[in-house]
């Protein structure tokens, strides 16, 4: 039983929401630092296309005029070559010697049509013959008038020239050579090479390259600001096609981001220019902010699962606040409703009851001892019950001084009796005083005993019921008593109505006859319910109920006013000697300003108040003696009688009577009754006469029904005697006809 319980608050539903953001904010973040990355790199594609647009024009001047130059330097070659072909002798060493001077080149040889050279302006080489596979030999066997080689070392010295060749009629040829070094001194001005190295001035360049657009033909050149050049075949394939490209590489260790742009002057393309740049920087920034937002993530992470977790123990606590009582800790009625209902609509084939555990009259305990020790009290009742409870029984604690077991799978009544028996047994323990008490309303479920609050209701009947019997006991709840209190319900409604506007309310009167002259004596005012719902309702039922609610106070006005315009009736006819007697409840005796209302009440109907007697029980001086007696004798002093009825039933001391208020003892039925069966017993009765009489009282005997009865109050010298013998209670009407047939 314990295994279910309705206040669980679930773990997984509260962090589900903390599970939820991290799949969400996990892919975000990554997909935040995706785009913080591509966003640099756009950047740098950006960069590079402005710089490449900005040197666009610059590198135009720049590669004409290499090309120019380079077409001059063709040309003095080409020239030189010529020149040196008209010479139809043989020329020496040192005119060849004095020509590059002239011209100005660095080396001329002259070779004969086999290809032997035999003449040199350095002097040198002389005889040296060209092989196959040399480009010397190669121009040799083309037949080729003349033509310009790329810039090569030299096959004999390693220096690097640029030579030119040119053939002349008589098929020897001349080969004239440039150093390459001059060359680059000489193109210096106009080098792509420092346009490049002003590009890689730029802040994010750490690379810079431009290839001309004729990369494949014979004249393709290029121009880097850096050594650490590396191209992939993707690249150069890109180039070719004069398309953009960016990839990622490494040189040398490093990552460089490299893009091409092809370059457009006029309209036409001229080449592309490659950007190298160093991602170290790019790719250091992005680890930062991947760092800060992984922190951040974390934190945030962190901070929502504190966040959750905190709601979790404080929703935690707060369904134990909800579902538990924060003075036993024990479950509590709404644990119980949910429980039970759950328990209840569960089915099973197990014998189920609940047990009602009710303390009587535990305020007492607060208004005496305190509160404190009250909430000791129940504390130490809920210690001594729980350990009645096992897996098949549970302890609900429903509010101050009532528990509930919830028994389950029980074997037999006796078992249920058993622990009925402990709870009485343990509640004697904890509560020793003679007004307190403990009672156990026992209730077997079946399929029509209702919801738990249903149960609980049943429960309570049959708890009040074991506390009318006994200060500790036990009943079970059966049908009867549900009866009784829909009744009980019923004659309330019908009391409140009549409360409020009289409707049904009447009074019959007793008559009450002097035993030695047979004469009447005077009325007693029996109130009467009458309702079209409930028909004929007897005081006997309605006047406890009536007191328990606190409606006798209403009706017992009413019943006064009644009584009053009943005697003025009296008077009126002549019988102003005669006395009605009216039934006055301790509750509305104790009522502040009782006397004054009565007295009021007697003024307003203008009758004089020795014609009104009072009839009220012993029991009203239990509790509040003084007060009563007080009251009392204002009453007494205004003329009216003041009885105490069914005298003998209560505590009936007769040693007090002498400082009571009163001036009637009105004798009990029951010890009317004795008169017939224990004749004996009856005898007290003449005692009880005489020490009235001894304190000036009158006496009265009820519910009289024998001759043999009023045969012996008469010996006994009662003074009035009452009851069905002379005539039952009789209506206004009837009673005025009684006292007319007398010949009064
Ligand atoms: P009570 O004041 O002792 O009234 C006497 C009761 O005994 C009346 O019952 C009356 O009808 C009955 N009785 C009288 N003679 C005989 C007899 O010879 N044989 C039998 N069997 N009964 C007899 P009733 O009218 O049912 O009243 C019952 C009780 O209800 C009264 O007892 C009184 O305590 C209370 N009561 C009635 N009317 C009022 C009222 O207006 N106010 C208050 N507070 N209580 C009232
Ligand atoms: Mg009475
Ligand atoms: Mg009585």
């Amino acid at each position: 039983l314990r295994k279910s319980s309705p206040d669980k608050v679930g773990f997984i539903r509260y962090f589900s929401l903390f599970l939820i953001s991290v799949l969400v904010m996990l892919p975000a973040g990554s997909l935040i630092i995706g785009r913080i990355k591509s966003y640099y790199y756009n950047r740098m594609e950006e960069e590079a296309h402005g710089l490449a647009n900005s040197y666009a024009a610059k590198l135009e001047t720049a590669v004409s005029a290499s090309n120019i130059i380079n077409g001059f330097l063709n040309e003095k070659i080409s020239a030189a070559s010529q020149v040196v072909s008209y010479f139809k002798d043989e020329i020496s060493n040192k005119k060849l010697a004095e020509l590059a001077r002239v011209i100005p080149v660095d080396v001329i040889y002259v070779y004969n049509p086999q290809g032997e050279i035999i003449s040199s302006s350095n002097g040198k080489y002389i005889g040296w013959r060209a092989y196959k596979g040399h480009p010397v030999y190669d121009f040799m066997m083309s037949g080729k008038k003349g033509m310009i080689g790329n810039i090569r070392p030299d096959s004999e010295t390693g220096i690097y020239y640029k030579y030119g060749y040119y053939r002349s009629e008589d098929g020897r040829f001349a080969q004239i050579g440039v150093l390459s070094e001059k060359i680059h001194e000489f193109l210096k001005g106009f080098e792509i090479e420092s346009l490049l190295e002003d590009i890689k001035k730029e802040d994010y360049v750490d690379m810079a390259c431009f290839f001309s657009a004729e990369m494949n033909s014979e004249n393709s050149s290029y121009y880097c600001a850096d050594n650490n050049i590396s191209i992939s075949e993707k690249a150069w394939e890109a180039m070719a096609r004069g398309e953009e490209y960016w990839e990622n590489i490494e040189v040398s260790g490093k990552n460089i981001h490299q893009i091409i742009v092809p370059m457009i002057v006029s309209g036409e393309r001229i080449g592309s220019l490659v950007i190298g740049h160093s991602t170290e920087k790019t790719d250091e920034l992005i680890r930062t902010l991947t760092l800060i937002s992984n922190l951040s993530l974390a934190i945030m992470f962190i901070f929502i699962f504190a966040a959750t977790y905190s709601i979790y123990i404080r929703n935690k606590r707060l369904a134990h606040y909800a579902y538990y009582s924060p003075l036993t800790d024990l479950p509590n009625r709404r644990y119980y409703d949910e429980f039970l209902n759950a328990e209840l609509s569960g089915g099973g084939k197990e014998k189920k009851a609940v047990m009602l555990v009710n303390l009587k009259n535990f305020m007492l305990i607060n208004m005496l001892s305190g509160y404190h020790h009250g909430e000791q009290v129940i504390k130490n009742i809920a210690n001594s019950l729980s350990r009645l409870e096992n897996d098949n029984r549970r302890l609900f604690h429903l509010n101050s001084d009532r528990f509930v077991f919830y028994v389950k799978g029980y074997k037999n009544r006796k078992e249920l009796n058993d622990i009925g028996a402990a709870i009485c047994r343990m509640l004697r323990e904890v509560l020793p005083s003679d007004n307190l008490g403990g009672s156990v309303g026992i209730i077997q479920v079946n399929k029509f005993s209702g919801d738990a609050d249903i149960l609980l209701k049943n429960a309570s009947i049959a708890a009040q019921n074991a506390q009318e019997r006994e200060s500790f006991g036990c009943c079970y709840f059966n049908n009867e008593m549900e009866k009784k209190l829909k009744r009980e319900e019923d004659v309330i409604s019908e009391l409140t109505r009549a409360a409020e506007t009289g409707e049904g309310l009447f009074l019959e009167y007793q008559p009450i006859v002097e035993l030695n002259t047979n004469k009447i004596y005077g009325f007693e005012a029996l109130a009467r319910l009458k309702t079209e719902r409930l028909g004929l309702v007897s005081p006997v039922e309605f006047i406890p109920l009536a007191e328990r609610t606190q409606l006798i106070v209403p009706l017992g006005d009413q019943v006064l006013k009644m009584a009053c315009g009943f005697i003025k009736r009296l008077e009126i006819m002549g019988y102003s000697d005669l006395r009605v007697a009216v039934n006055i409840s301790g509750i509305q005796l104790l009522k502040e300003g009782f006397e004054k209302k009565l007295i009021g009440i007697i003024k307003e109907h203008g009758v004089r108040p020795s014609s009104l007697d009072i009839e009220i029980t012993e029991s009203v001086f239990y509790d509040n003696y003084d007060e009563i007696n007080k009251k009392l004798a204002v009453l007494k002093k205004e003329g009216m009688k003041i009885a105490i009825d069914d005298f003998g039933t209560g505590y009936s001391s007769l040693a007090r009577q002498r400082e009571l208020n009163i001036n009637c003892l009105k004798i009990d039925k029951f010890f009317i009754d004795k008169v017939l069966t224990h004749k004996k017993r009856g005898m007290i009765m003449g005692d009880i006469i005489s020490m009235a009489h001894k304190l000036g009282h009158l006496v009265i005997a009820e519910g009289v029904e024998e001759e043999e009865q009023r045969q012996y109050l008469i010996d006994h010298h009662c003074d009035c005697m009452q009851g069905y013998l002379f005539s039952k209670p009789l209506s206004e009407d009837a009673a005025l006809k009684l006292l007319e047939a007398e010949g009064r």
